[in-house]
Formats: structure tokens, sequence, C-alpha cells
């Protein structure tokens, strides 16, 4: 996945927000490019790829 800002490819999962919930409904998720820090949202199947390129490296939620 490429940044359209910047063209970085290192573009990875958003933390999700309470205000992206209606975006969930629509099948989107918010990714973050790390370059230029732009956030966006991409199609559900997108960013299943996206997680599933990374070599067992799992996101995990730290309880605040
Ligand atoms: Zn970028």
């Amino acid at each position: 996945m490429i940044c359209p800002r910047c063209g970085s490819s290192s573009v990875r999962l958003s933390r999700m927000r309470p205000s992206d919930l209606v975006r969930l409904l629509l099948l989107q998720r918010p990714v973050r490019c790390h370059v230029c820090l732009h956030r966006r949202f991409v199609n559900v199947l997108l960013a299943l790829r996206l997680r599933n390129k990374r070599a067992g490296g799992d996101e995990r939620r730290v309880p605040s």
C-alpha cells in the first residue's frame, strides 16, 4: 500500500477511534503513513492484507 500524499510504502494500521465506528460499518479501516503521518481510510480487505504482510508482528493492545 502506497501513501497517496508522499508515495511512501510504510503505511500501517492506525488505531481505532470511537468516531471511526461509522467508517467501520462502511467496511473501512484507518491507516496511517509513518512518513508524513497522513491518515486515511481503506477497505478492510486492504487493511487485512496490510496486517498479514507483517511477519509475526501483531499489534497487541496494551491496557492503559
Ligand atoms: Zn505519506
